[in-house]
């Protein structure tokens, strides 16, 4: 049984201590990860370290060539990542494919990175004197990724960083650590240079590892919020830029006005995609008004009841397996929990059996009704195919549902109102918003990040924002004027 290895300076390196993987869809033991410690974080960044000054110093353009050059070869091999992807996260292949192309973008936004790593300039500021900036790279800088996007959330961060000059440690889940792998050899394949790019897995001793290391600048993470609270907190008091996303629970809101058959729609792929297992699923409906409510829950029930459930090896499947059996039981025991405390279980997804996949981590789509705000199935992130409706009398009182929620990562609205769409846009504290668009993931352009225990950190991931994260401003002030000589100045003067 294969033993997926560490990659640094492109050498693989195992470790004596490993973690079990699995195919979610069998439930059969797959392999084993190498789990890292101090020793392999040490290791990484002393090859990152002695590759960052080359790196830094090829042009931005030539940097730029390798993105294009990756850019070419995820299309390439998309079909090979995607099967990488859905073996050990167990997503469908069709939604793996997904994840490259959402992984893609933003290697297509780093190709024209160097335009944006142009300073400004101001010609005599002062006579003779000349005022520019740049910005650049931090040094070596580390990601540490969850296991529900084990290429796309990578590819949030390896391009940015990498074309913004700096050297790249990447701490993916241990979950699901043979498709980072690939990424790793299609990155060299590409172009980028020995040492540039290092792969440690693991688990919290690498974490920490990473958040304690004074060699490492930055940190960028990705993961659920008690997690990435430490990372934040540890990073940040050990001198370090750190950007923290977390877990989510995401409300979309049904106006009476509304389309419900689109409203309808967008919740079964929006809740149930994937799993549910997304940062930005919608876990939680919010239909305005007992006869939207009810006219809603009715055209769901039938969509729920007849999802179509299977392994990546079905093309028909809509929705694949979770992740592991500690999770299926975990997010199963949340149901059990919400039908306790008196919420009604519409569609009951648990005890699914699936033909020839016995041992599979089965659960099938679940919709709660009349769930309220102090049920633990609404109050905490599930991560899972269960769908929540909270009825709402009014308007403003879904404002006040989510606004008081302490996750703020994506949210939506339904509506044919503009004068409603423009108010929520507006009002919602949330970081990424739809208006009849369930799940709004910023494109490559823009960036990624929500709000309250959502992200910590100041900078939201990829596109521009992504760019300022993996940089730093320096301003150069300088006299160039022959023959003018000012004398000692021991006061601010006028310019
Ligand atoms: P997780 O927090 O369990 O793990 C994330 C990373 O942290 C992994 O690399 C893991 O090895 C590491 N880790 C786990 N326990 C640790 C510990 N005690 N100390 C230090 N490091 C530790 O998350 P997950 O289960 O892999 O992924 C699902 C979570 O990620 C969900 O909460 C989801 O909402 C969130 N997520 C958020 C976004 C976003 O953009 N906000 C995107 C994807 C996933």
């Amino acid at each position: 049984m294969q033993t997926v290895p560490h990659l640094i300076a492109n050498k693989p390196i195992t470790s004596l201590n490993t973690t079990l993987v699995f195919n979610p869809a069998t439930g059969e033991q797959t392999g084993q990860v190498s789990s890292g410690g101090a020793a392999e974080i040490d290791a990484a960044v002393t090859a990152a370290r002695a590759a960052f000054p080359g790196w830094a110093a090829t042009p931005p353009a030539k940097r730029a060539k390798v993105m294009y050059e990756m850019r070419r070869l995820l299309e390439a091999n998309k079909d090979r990542l995607a099967r990488a992807i859905s073996a050990e996260h167990g997503k469908t292949h069709t939604d793996a494919l997904g994840e490259v192309a959402r992984g893609q973008e933003v290697v297509e936004f780093a190709c024209g990175i160097p335009h944006l790593l142009k300073g400004s300039f101001s010609k005599n500021v002062s006579s003779g004197v000349d005022c520019y900036d740049e910005r650049q790279p931090l040094g070596v800088v580390a990601g540490i990724t969850p296991f529900n996007f084990p290429i796309m959330v990578p590819l949030w961060m390896m391009p940015m960083a990498l074309t913004c000059g700096n050297s790249f440690i990447l701490k993916p889940s241990e979950r699901d650590p043979s498709a980072p792998n690939l990424l790793y050899e299609l990155w060299h394949e590409a172009g980028l240079p020995k040492g540039v790019l290092n792969i440690v897995h693991g688990g919290k001793d690498a974490v920490d590892a990473i958040l304690d290391h004074p060699g490492i600048a930055a940190v960028s993470f990705v993961g659920s919020t008690p997690i990435a609270s430490h990372v934040y907190t540890r990073g940040c008091a050990a001198g370090k830029r750190v950007q923290a996303l977390g877990g989510a629970k995401n409300h979309l809101v049904i106006l009476p006005d509304a389309d419900l058959d689109q409203a309808a729609d967008a919740l079964m792929g929006a809740g149930y995609g994937s799993a549910g297992e997304r940062c930005m699923a919608v876990s939680v409906a919010v239909p305005v008004g007992e006869k939207t409510a009810d006219a809603l829950v009715a055209k769901l029930k039938p969509r729920v009841a007849a999802l179509k459930i299977g392994p990546a090896s079905d093309a028909t499947a809509e929705m694949g397996p979770l992740v592991t059996a500690a999770h299926r039981d975990k997010v199963s025991s949340y149901i059990d929990a919400g039908a306790a405390a008196g919420a009604e279980l519409v569609v009951d997804g648990r005890g699914l059996k699936l033909q020839g996949y016995d041992n599979g981590f089965w659960l099938g789509g679940t919709l709660l009704d009349r769930v309220t705000q102090d049920m633990s199935v609404y109050k905490d992130e599930i991560f899972g195919p269960v769908l929540s409706v909270v009825r709402a009398e009014t308007y403003e009182d879904a404002v006040g549902l989510i606004n008081a929620n302490t996750f703020a990562n994506g949210t939506a609205l339904f509506t044919r109102d503009g004068d409603a769409a423009r108010d929520f846009a507006e009002r919602i504290q949330v970081g990424m918003v739809g208006i009849n668009v369930p799940i709004p993931v910023p494109v490559g352009t823009h960036s990624f990040g929500g709000w309250k225990s959502s992200a910590f950190g100041s900078h939201g991931v990829y596109g521009p924002e992504g760019v300022h994260f993996y940089t730093r401003l320096k301003t150069v002030t300088s006299r160039w004027s022959a023959g003018v000589r000012s004398g000692a100045q021991f006061h601010f003067t006028e310019r």
